[in-house]
């Protein structure tokens, strides 16, 4: 029998990893894997997950097996932060949440659920996407159907495309959509496009599966679930794939959920019942490590702001400590990888030329550049130069 099995199809990104670890030449910048880099180019954990993984030991939890459908409490958690604390459908229980092997197990339950629901079902996708998304519904025996998401002589949503895809396909059919961040064109919809876009969706009776693998890394994590949020106020049917991979840079810990938003609460019940299943059969449960870690950061206030806030806050507070003269709240007020600071040219030239500490003469800084290792003396070099 193995004689007939076939070589499995190439996978380009793990591939131009596998290129990129193995570059030892110091020039090396590698803007392949979508993982947050410190200026070393190294893998950086969160100073929160750091402070969760002290709290954790502590805990002594064991290793017994987790639940099939995980830990509730997480999940209550995640679902709150996606869909906001007053959702209606949360509050209503119209919202069956259970806990996955990170992002790419959520796309991959959600695309069982809806084979072993309905195996007829068409699963539209925008092209480009992240490469995975057409095999996981090809592999679930889902029909895949594509078309253009991008405008690409605008550099912009083909959104009449979107809602003519809406309209004409089959009433009951999937649309699978970024919820922020997208891979990999960085173009979203606007506000605007998801309340058009949810009311076509309602008209034309389609299901929406929401894959969000960057809630936080955008315009704020509130922000980044603006499109999400809207298709659940419109009472729409919706899958939702969450991944805490890159939001708390777990990515080896498979952290994530997929949440299923159903029209009736007893519907709901059903749906979880049924996850509970086909997780059953496959996987049996979810791994521990990384939802015990975020669950710690979400349930206590102040390492849940220090996760939002995170290095911006960070530098703020060594700012404060160092008396530094002027006003630097902006920083925890911007919002992204990127801050300016407010430095003169010069300023920033003397801090890359006596303080190795490399910025570009306007002053922008990558903010996630910060670690608790380096940010006292980035402190202490800022105000060398802003107290010359
Ligand atoms: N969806 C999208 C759009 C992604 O870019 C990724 C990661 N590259 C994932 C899902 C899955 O990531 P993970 O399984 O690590 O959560």
């Amino acid at each position: 029998m193995l004689e007939l099995v076939q070589q499995g199809a190439p996978d380009p990104m793990f591939t131009l990893k596998k290129i990129a670890d193995a570059d030892n030449d110091p020039r090396k910048v590698d803007l392949g894997v979508g993982v947050y880099r410190n200026e070393d180019g190294r893998y950086q954990e969160l100073e929160v997950v750091r402070r969760a993984k002290k709290i954790l030991d502590g805990l002594d939890l064991g290793h017994d097996y987790a639940s099939t459908t995980g830990d509730e409490e997480f999940l209550r958690l995640g679902a709150a932060v996606l869909f906001g604390e007053n959702c209606e459908a949360l509050i209503s229980g119209r919202v069956s949440s259970v806990q996955t092997i990170s992002g790419t197990g959520a796309n991959s339950l959600g695309a069982s659920l809806i084979a072993s629901t309905v195996p007829s079902t068409k699963v539209y996708i925008g092209l480009p996407t992240w490469g995975n998304h057409v095999p996981i519904f090809q592999h679930a025996g889902l029909e895949v159907v594509t078309y253009d998401y991008l405008d690409s002589t605008r550099h912009a949503v083909d959104f009449e495309n979107l809602l003519d895809n809406v309209r004409e396909a089959p009433l009951g059919s999937v649309f699978v959509l970024q919820g922020c961040c997208h891979n990999p064109t960085g173009v979203d919809l606007s506000p605007q496009q998801w309340g058009e876009l949810a009311q076509e969706l309602s008209t034309y009776n389609q299901v929406a599966f929401i894959d969000i693998a960057y809630q936080g890394l955008g315009d704020g994590l509130a922000e980044d679930a603006t499109g999400l949020r809207t298709l659940a106020d419109a009472g729409l049917e919706m899958l939702v794939c969450q991944s805490f991979s890159k939001n708390f840079a777990l990515y080896g810990e498979r952290c994530g959920a997929l949440h299923v938003v159903s029209q009736k609460s007893w519907l709901a019940e059903i749906v979880k019942d049924q996850l509970r299943s086909i997780i059953r059969k496959t996987y049996s449960s979810s791994p521990a490590y990384g939802s015990r870690l975020v669950k710690i950061v979400l349930s206590d206030q102040s390492l849940r702001t220090l996760w939002l806030k995170k290095n911006r806050q960070n530098l703020l507070s060594h700012i404060d400590a160092h008396h530094i003269p002027g006003d630097w709240s902006y920083l925890v007020s911007e919002r992204g990888l990127f801050s300016c600071l407010q430095l003169t040219p010069a300023q920033c030239r003397t801090l890359v030329d006596h303080h190795h500490v490399h910025l570009p003469e306007n002053g922008r800084i990558n903010i996630a550049g910060l670690s608790e290792e380096n940010i006292e003396r980035a402190a202490k070099a800022l105000k060398s130069v802003v107290c010359l």
